[in-house]
């Protein structure tokens, strides 16, 4: 160290002593954020000068481009960070580093004075403070830009600290030298200051070059940050590159949204749809994978709800200049900016998404079946109904009439004249729902049914009743009414129902059904099948009442609607056996059997299978084959 004049000695200003005091005693694991507070800061000095020469042309000289060296003399515990940015002159240290000017260490104080954990610190930065975590003795010398006088700065941290002038110009900007304890001298190796750099600050601006032994100089940050460059002017390989770095993924990108945003709130976002389908996007401690970052430097991607759960499937970064460095989880959680950010983002990804879904229904498709019942989990949160319809809007279904997904406004154009429903089935895949009795009626009246096989269809179904003014309706309803589409032959045989025939023979299967269902009526949507379950209005649908059995959270059955086909024949046939000999033990049989097989056609099970099937066999025993 040169020789300095005149050093005064001056006292802290009493927060930053708060702040000192919280952070030397703090026992906090997470210490090498310093490292990346005082990179940032040579950052921010550099973008200062930049901005500064805009005024003034002279204080930049191209030959001296601007740049960040770290360097260790590890006999002397010394880690440097020397930046050749604005530079501080007397005052600025005093004003700067002897007083708290910013916001976030401020907000630190405050936080600290709710909480009392330690763990504060690693989520604040605590700026330049951070670096007494540390270090014993913290050096910074400087000149500013422009000026001629060089300074130096010097504190323990212990209430006060030094400026004096020093008797040497030294170059323009800062260098700043920690004296590192001893405890702590894995900050002075060199592997894991790189570390540090790779994962922090990355992607900042300027070079990070480290001095090595051999005196030359390595540059540690690699990447440059390509979302700050114009749109246009971004290669396919360097996507592809940035990608595969930050996704974690194999493949290549499905979808691209780079956007520069200058709205009331500033961001870029550099996001991407992968193309592959990751492993672990149901894991419910699946993390986000978007990270934040304020001005190039990254602050976290734990947790920050900056993009809705249901889009977990976006890779990539935020970058805001509007967010504090210092910011805090637990504030990003309630911070207002993110709260902006997210939502513009997610109109925006909403509507390329339904642009893609205009322009190529078969790539689409690719993206739909990697992560559509993702997006499918958004519909069961609470939102503003736009925004649900937006979302409803880029979903694509199974259907009864095409091998295509198709989209909600798709079907709506093919309704049939009269068709105030939109009508859906859940289940396990199309395979198994194709054939339900429950889709007789739909198939021969030629209206089209959205087979929704995913479990999430189960949960959304429930919860959103309507798109624009269509109403969805599960075909499982009882209170589906197809007679409106029924041919002029078929309203002329339903006059029959109103026979006594029929309605004995609903009063029966009633007596000997008993608790077993709700109530029996006569179907308005059999064909082929003799008999099917129903749910009453407001009831619970089948499927989610059988995954709130299994899960545990329902311990009992609700009784449901028994549906009869009364064209069958074998409800005819049961008909006239007792019309002409009344109750007996084999229609009273038939008719159990017929309820369990509606039960097994449902994928519910059957509580008493030795009543299923010592019945069966004895109808069996009976057949003469
Ligand atoms: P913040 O960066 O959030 O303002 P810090 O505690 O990190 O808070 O830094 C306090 C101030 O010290 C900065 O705002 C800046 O004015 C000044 N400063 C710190 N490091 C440097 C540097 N390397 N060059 C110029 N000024 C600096
Ligand atoms: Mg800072």
């Amino acid at each position: 160290m040169q020789n300095t004049q005149g050093t005064e000695n001056l006292r802290f200003d009493a927060e930053v002593s708060k702040v000192l005091n919280i952070v030397i005693h703090s026992l906090y694991a997470k210490k090498d954020i310093f490292l990346r507070e005082l990179i940032s800061n040579a950052s921010d000095a550099c973008d200062k000068l930049r901005y500064e020469s805009q005024l003034n042309p002279n204080l930049l000289d191209y030959n001296d481009p601007l740049k960040i060296i770290i360097s260790v003399d590890k006999e002397k515990n010394q880690l440097s960070i020397t930046d050749n940015g604005i530079g501080m002159n007397r005052q600025d240290l005093i004003d700067n580093l002897g007083t708290i000017a910013n916001s976030g260490t401020q907000k630190f104080l405050e936080a600290m004075q709710k909480n009392e954990s330690m763990d504060l610190i690693g989520k604040f930065g605590v700026g330049f403070y951070s670096s007494f975590m540390v270090a014993s003795e913290v050096t910074v010398e400087s000149r500013k830009a422009g000026e001629e006088e060089s300074w130096v700065w010097k504190s323990t941290g212990n209430g006060e600290y030094s400026v004096g002038k020093l008797s040497d110009q030294i170059p323009r900007g800062t260098k700043v030298t920690l004296i590192i304890r001893t405890e702590e001298a894995e900050f002075l190796d060199k592997f894991r200051i790189e570390n540090i750099v790779t994962t922090y600050s990355d992607h900042i601006n300027y070079p990070v070059e480290f001095i090595n032994e051999k005196g030359e100089n390595e540059k540690l940050n690699s990447r440059a940050a390509i979302w700050t460059k114009p749109k246009n002017e971004v290669t396919t390989e360097e996507h592809n590159e940035f990608f595969r770095n930050i996704a974690h993924v194999g493949g290549e990108p499905w979808m691209i949204l780079h956007n520069k945003n200058e709205g009331a709130i500033e961001y870029i976002n550099l996001l991407y749809i992968p193309s592959i389908k990751p492993f672990d996007l149901f894991h419910p401690d699946r993390r986000c994978s978007v990270k934040l970052y304020v001005n190039k430097v990254f602050i976290t991607e734990d947790n920050v709800q900056i993009i809705p759960q249901y889009l977990r499937f976006l890779k990539g970064i935020v970058d805001s200049p509007d967010l504090p460095l210092n910011i805090s989880r637990e504030t990003l959680q309630s911070n207002r900016v993110i709260e902006q950010i997210k939502n513009s983002l997610t109109k925006r990804v909403i509507s390329e998404l339904s642009k893609k879904a205009k322009e190529n229904l078969e790539e689409y498709t690719k993206f739909w079946n990697n992560f559509g019942a993702v997006l499918k989990e958004g519909l069961c949160e609470a939102m503003p109904t736009d925004e649900r319809e937006a979302i409803l809007s880029v979903c694509k279904f199974h259907s009864t009439k095409d091998d295509k997904l198709v989209g909600i406004e798709d079907y709506i154009n093919r309704m049939k004249p009269g068709q105030e429903y939109i009508y859906y089935l859940t289940g396990n895949s199309t395979d198994s729902i194709k054939n339900s009795p429950q889709l007789e009626g739909f198939v021969n009246k030629d209206l089209e049914v959205l087979l929704l096989i995913d479990p999430v269809d189960d949960f959304w179904s429930s919860v959103v009743h309507e798109y624009k003014n269509y109403k969805f309706k599960s075909v499982t309803r009882a209170d589906v009414d197809l007679e409106k589409f029924s041919s002029e032959e078929e309203k002329e045989e339903k006059k029959d129902e109103k026979n006594e025939e029929v309605n004995s023979i609903l009063q029966y299967f009633t007596e000997v059904l008993g608790n077993l269902v709700k109530n029996v009526k006569i179907s308005r949507k059999l064909a082929d099948s003799p008999i099917c379950l129903a749910v009453d209005e407001g009831g619970m649908d089948l499927r989610m009442e059988r995954f709130l059995r299994e899960q545990k959270q329902l311990n009992y059955r609700t009784p449901k609607v028994l549906e009869v086909n009364i064209k069958h024949p074998i409800i005819k046939n049961i008909t006239k056996s007792y019309t002409d000999h009344g109750k007996n033990s084999i229609l009273e049989d038939t008719i159990y059997l017929l309820f369990y097989q509606a039960c097994i056609a449902e994928g519910e099970e059957i509580e008493n299978i030795s009543d299923f099937t010592r019945k069966l066999n004895n109808l069996l025993c009976k057949v003469t084959i």
